[in-house]
Order: C-alpha cells, then sequence, then structure tokens
C-alpha cells in the first residue's frame, strides 16, 4: 500500500492540497520527496550545477525593507560601490575560470548615474569576453525603460523575488508606503518578462507571520507565473533591522532550513524545466547546505566574486559567509562527494530548456 506521500508524487499534476501535503510530510518520508525531485531534476534539465559568479555591486539602498540588513536606514554599514574597473575586473575572473555566467546584485538605486552605469558595465562585459559570459541582474525594481535598456545592453536574466506572493505577509514585512508597494513589484515581475529576460524569483521561507498556507500558495504563484527561475532561502535575522529584533515566535533556522528543502523539491517536481538555485543563505545555516539543496534538485550557485574587502559592507543577512574567496582549484566551493552523480557545468549560460519552451508557447 503506497504512503500517502508516494501516492501524490506519481500524480502528474498537483493542487493545493498535495503542496499542503508535501510541505508538511513526516521527516521519514522527506528524503522520498527530495529523491524524486533530483530524478525530475536530473532528467529535464540534467545532473549539473551551473555557476553565477556574485558581483555585490553596491549596498546603498533606497528602500528600507524591514528583514534587510542593507536597509536605507541602517546607518551601521559603511556604503560602498564598486569601481567599474572592480565589476570589470571580477567578471574578467568569471570569464578566466570558465563560470559560464555572472549575477551582479545591488542594492536599489535607480539614479540616472546608476542605471547609465549599469548599462555601460553590461556592454563592457559582453565585448570583453566576445558574450560568452551570461549576465544575470538582480538590481530591483526599475523602470520598463531601464529594463529594456539593459536588456539590449546585453543582460539575459534577471532576479527579482516578489518576497511574498500573498499581498497581506508581503505588507507585514516592508513599510507602508509607496516604495514598498506589492503590486508595483508584481507589475515589474511581468515588464520583466515581457521584455525578454529569463525571469526568475522566489520567496524568503520561515518570515514572521508566514504560515504553510503562504508557502503553498507561493508555490502555485511561481507555477503560474510561469517562472524560468527560482531563488528561495531561508530568513536570517540581522539585529540591524526591525525584523531582527523581534524573534520570538520565529521558527528556529533549521525549521526554515528544512522548509526550504522542501519548497525546493517542490518548485522542482511542479516546473520540472526551470533553474533553481541553492542559496547562500542555506549555506549560512548549515555548511553543507547547498550540496543538500542541490540533493533536492536545486542546479545553479553563485559563488562570491564581490572584492573581499566590500564583504562586510553587504550583509543582507547576520552570518552571511564573507570571508571565502573563489578557490581556483575549486570554483565552486561545492563538495562534490555530498552530492553523487553531480558535475560542475563549466564555461556554459547555462540556461533552461523552460525559457525556449516558453518562448515556443507564446
Ligand atoms: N535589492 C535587490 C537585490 C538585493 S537583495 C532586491 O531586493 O531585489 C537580494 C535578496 O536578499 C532579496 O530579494 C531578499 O529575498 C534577500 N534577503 C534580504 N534580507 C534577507 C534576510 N534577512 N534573510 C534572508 N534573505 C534576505
Ligand atoms: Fe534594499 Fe533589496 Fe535589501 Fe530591500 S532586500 S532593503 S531592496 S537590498
Amino acid at each position: 500500500m503506497p504512503s500517502g506521500l508516494s501516492s501524490i508524487l506519481e500524480k502528474k499534476d498537483h493542487d493545493r492540497s498535495d503542496i499542503l501535503a508535501m510541505l508538511q510530510c513526516s521527516e521519514e518520508e522527506a528524503p522520498l520527496l527530495y529523491r524524486k525531485a533530483a530524478a525530475v531534476r536530473d532528467r529535464y534539465v540534467g545532473n549539473h550545477v551551473y555557476l553565477r559568479g556574485l558581483i555585490e555591486y553596491s549596498n546603498i539602498c533606497g528602500k528600507n525593507c524591514l528583514y534587510c540588513g542593507v536597509r536605507r536606514d541602517n546607518s551601521r554599514i559603511q556604503k560602498y560601490t564598486l569601481t567599474n574597473d572592480e565589476v570589470i575586473e571580477a567578471a574578467m575572473t568569471a570569464h578566466k575560470l570558465n563560470f559560464g555566467s555572472i549575477a551582479i546584485q545591488s542594492g536599489e538605486n535607480s539614479s540616472k548615474v546608476f542605471v547609465d552605469n549599469i548599462e555601460e558595465l553590461v556592454r563592457a562585459i559582453r565585448k570583453l569576453t566576445g558574450g560568452e559570459l551570461g549576465i544575470t541582474l538582480s538590481l530591483g525594481e526599475q523602470t520598463r525603460e531601464t529594463y529594456r535598456r539593459w536588456y539590449e545592453a546585453g543582460a539575459h536574466r534577471y532576479l527579482l523575488r516578489i518576497e511574498a506572493s500573498s499581498e497581506s505577509l508581503y505588507r507585514r514585512v516592508h513599510p507602508e508606503d509607496e516604495m514598498h508597494s506589492f503590486y508595483h513589484r508584481l507589475d515589474c515581475l511581468r515588464v520583466i518578462q515581457e521584455t525578454g529576460y529569463q525571469t526568475g524569483t522566489g520567496v524568503m521561507v520561515g518570515l514572521p507571520y508566514q504560515t504553510m498556507t503562504h508557502l503553498a500558495d507561493d508555490i502555485i504563484f511561481m507555477r503560474d507565473f510561469d517562472i524560468d527561475m527560482c531563488g528561495m532561502g531561508p530568513f536570517i535575522e540581522h539585529s540591524d533591522t526591525p525584523l531582527g529584533v523581534r524573534g520570538t515566535d520565529n521558527l528556529f533556522l533549521r525549521e526554515r532550513f528544512n522548509l526550504t528543502l522542501r519548497m525546493i523539491a517542490i518548485i522542482r517536481i511542479i516546473m520540472k524545466d526551470i533553474n533553481i538555485v541553492a542559496s547562500t543563505a542555506m549555506q549560512t545555516i548549515d555548511p553543507a547546505g547547498r550540496e543538500k539543496a542541490i540533493s533536492c534538485g536545486a542546479n545553479v550557485v553563485m559563488p562570491n566574486l564581490t572584492p573581499a574587502r566590500y564583504r562586510a559592507g553587504y550583509l543582507i543577512y547576520e552570518g552571511k559567509p564573507g570571508y571565502r574567496e573563489v578557490n581556483e582549484t575549486n570554483i565552486s566551493g561545492l563538495n562534490f562527494e555530498h552530492m553523487p552523480g553531480m558535475t560542475l557545468g563549466r564555461g556554459t549560460w547555462g540556461d533552461t530548456p523552460h525559457y525556449r519552451r516558453r518562448l515556443s508557447k507564446e
């Protein structure tokens, strides 16, 4: 007699109650979920881990998200913006080491200088690498025109986490003002997709006030939006933020970690051929966190290429590994012994089949 979980895993389509059952399966059953997700990953996108060399461009942010250490009102961090030479040097390191792709991430800034400069950097990196290095951007909410300019300059993937797909939960973890509108963020995600980017989104797992139903609905949101890439990670308190000092009835970090593994496995099982990040936040909670996420269906990691002296300034959450330099003999920093059967995808953009499939449907 198959268990409740195994009969759900055999289904072709999953509804909200199936997703809730997968999220809440017992610890004894969870390995079944994880193995299924890893098998789906191998079948639909292969057994490769792709790299996005992460360049944290600036910690100057106009927003004030209640969870984030880089928020505008955190005056305890030293503000920085990399010089163009520093960005290009990091990108060339990625190219030299055969990363295949980089990801440029930053606090949110829509000034003309910022927008022009990113456009110039994207163009320069494409030119200097003969178009070989893929470029992902994660630079927050921008205008349609800005997204278009950066796309035309040569960026082809954009990651904008919705953070929480429930409007009411979103409002509880952001200030109540025009700068933090759920619907504006949602519109931006649509514009990113319409512009032509491979579009990524995701949520934080274990936010205060978040319920299992919220998480199940996050999965449904990502499926219905038909995203190409997913980046999810556990919420981790930062003591210089309003949500960092709360803490009384928050889930334990280990519970958030385990729930994130389940979220990764479920989105893999449901969306099959998308790219899914094993986030650095997972590694912050568990040294083998990224390897565990990969064993549950993830296939992308983002090794940090930000020059070491700026790292302390980009502490979005506490405990984020700030010291680890990319090591030429192990550029991913992953321990492949923990992930039998996986190989490193080098020198390729590592695009999702999902993106091409989505375009062919349009
Ligand atoms: N400013 C851009 C990109 C940088 S922030 C943006 O917000 O889109 C990148 C991600 O860090 C955010 O999307 C958020 O999901 C995550 N993050 C912020 N604070 C966090 C925290 N305390 N714990 C875990 N993840 C956090
Ligand atoms: Fe700024 Fe992004 Fe942090 Fe929000 S999550 S405060 S937009 S860096």
